[in-house]
């Protein structure tokens, strides 16, 4: 069986260890290559050629110099969007479509931050007489990249692809399930001519190459999308070091929909936003709050819509794909069943199709009603395509649920009255509003993240190139 290697300093390099993880196709559940096991001493390895990379070929490169290369790289991803998509597919069970949306996405993210390279800079500031201050904007050093499966391409293009323009050299960790895309786009990388150590990919399991690279002294900041509880332990990593760290995290985001809202517009989108990656996306709208007065109607409708939806395997590209993994598939199960226990109703669920091969890890999409506030169906981050759905009076009490969960990433407010969608997104504690659209992760050029156990920092838009980059004053007494 074939088996994949790390990428440091643009070379293909076996693990120290020896040792290798089966990749196993969500679609069917079986192993169909190996990844590089990676432990402390390739991370060591990948940290060193970062470092030498930014010191000399890398770190000398001008903003305009990397923005034409991260350029270059947004071509070849663009011309190889569906090489990449059909490795993500497999590799992620992604549906097609969503595979290709994300091959997309991970070109614009190099596109966007290739474009901003030499547009970013620092400013001065007005001092006492005979001085002359300034706030340079530098690049950390070396950054450290921890990536959850979910969404490997776009969340490596939206973190790595702002790092590099802001001048850092990187040091990848991609998640066990899910590396092969990244492997891929390293290759790439290489052939547009990144000069080598500038961007490197170490695969492994978290609590060994993951835990590694969050606590490597030579790591001058951490990017981490992932559980609140992963990112706890990096951030404790980290904390030795003092290295900064980013949290991009889970989420319990809601859809508010009052009785005045285009239903027609909005139902589409809130089946979407909880079916898209089989609901494994950080942002995902699962939880449906809807003003009682609509509530019956609102769900009735989306009853319907559910059980049109069809799940099967990647290739066949249907409305929704297996989960990752069978343990993720269990634990999406436990909820659904703990669910049942207590006496929750399903309103609708979707159909898996026949042709669906038995091992793969599929669930149909599920929507539950009257799920009370306090139920950990409405307050825990099940990571699968269920939504719940609960009925609310008055905008205040719609706020008190839709703020009522640990997390705050995302949320979406749906209604035709203008003062009543600014009066609720100044409510809303999460790190995006929608009114009457959602985009789950929504938009590469929007500053995303999350407050309370969502995280802190933010990527995306310009903001994640202030995040991957020190301000430095420099103050000259001069006459
Ligand atoms: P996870 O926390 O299990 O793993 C994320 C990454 O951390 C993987 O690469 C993993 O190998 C690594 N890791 C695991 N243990 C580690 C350790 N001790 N030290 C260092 N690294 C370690 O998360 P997951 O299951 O891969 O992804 C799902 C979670 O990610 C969900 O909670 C989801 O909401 C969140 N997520 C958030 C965003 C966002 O932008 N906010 C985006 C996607 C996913």
């Amino acid at each position: 069986m074939q088996q994949r290697q790390h990428h440091i300093n643009h070379q293909s390099i076996a693990p120290i260890g020896g040792q290798y993880i089966d990749v196993i196709d969500p679609s069917d559940g079986k192993v169909f290559t190996q990844i590089a096991s990676g432990d402390a001493q390739d991370i060591d390895l990948a940290v060193r050629a970062a470092r030498a990379a930014y010191d000399s070929a890398w770190g000398r490169c001008t903003a305009t110099e990397r923005g034409r290369l991260l350029q270059k790289l947004a071509l070849t991803l663009a011309e190889h969007s569906e090489e990449l998509a059909q490795i993500e597919a497999r590799d992620c069970g992604k549906p097609l479509k969503q595979a290709r949306a994300d091959a997309v996405a991970v070109a614009r993210y190099f596109e966007y931050y290739g474009g901003a390279a030499d547009k970013l800079h620092g400013y001065t500031i007005p001092y006492q007489n005979g001085y002359t201050v300034m706030a340079l904007r530098e690049p950390h050093g070396v950054t450290g990249h921890i990536i959850p499966w979910n969404y490997p391409m776009q969340i490596f293009g939206r973190s790595v692809g702002a790092a590099l323009a802001a001048g850092n050299a990187c040091v990848v960790k991609p998640a066990e399930d899910a590396c092969l895309s990244l492997l891929r786009i390293a290759e790439l990388a290489a052939e547009v001519g990144l000069p080598p150590g500038a961007l490197n990919i170490v695969t492994g399991l978290g609590r060994l190459a993951g835990e590694a690279l969050a606590k490597h002294p030579g790591i001058d900041h951490i990017s981490f999308t992932g559980s609140p509880l992963t990112g706890k332990l990096v951030t404790k990593a980290a904390a030795d070091n003092h290295t900064p760290v980013t949290l991009e995290l889970g989420g319990k985001s809601p859809q508010v929909a009052f009785a005045d809202a285009d239903f027609d517009a909005m139902l589409p989108v809130v089946v979407n936003a909880i079916v898209q990656n089989a609901g494994q996306t950080c942002s995902a709208g699962s939880r449906l709050l809807v003003q009682r007065s609509a509530y019956e109607e609102v769900l009735s409708r989306l009853s319907q819509a559910f059980r049109a939806l069809k799940v099967g395997p990647a290739a066949m590209d249907l409305d929704c794909g297996p989960l990752i993994r069978q343990s993720q598939l269990a634990r999406v199960q436990g909820f659904l069943q703990q669910a049942q226990a207590d006496g929750l109703r399903t309103a609708g669920s979707g159909q898996l199709v026949a042709e669906a091969p038995a091992g793969g890890f599929y669930q149909a999409p599920t929507l539950v009603r009257d799920v009370p506030p306090g139920h950990q169906l409405a307050q825990e981050e099940v990571f699968g395509p269920v939504i719940a759905a609960m009925p609310f009076d008055d905008e205040a009490h719609a706020a008190k649920l839709a703020n009522g969960t640990d997390y705050g990433l995302v949320a979406s407010v749906w209604t035709r009255d203008g003062s009543r969608q600014m009066r609720m997104a100044r409510q809303m504690r999460c790190g995006q509003v929608f009114i009457n659209n959602y985009g789950a992760g929504g938009g590469i050029e929007l500053p995303f993240g999350g407050v309370k156990a969502s995280g802190h920092g933010r990527e995306k838009g310009f903001e994640a190139l202030y995040g991957f980059t020190v301000l430095k004053t420099v103050s000259i007494k001069h006459d």
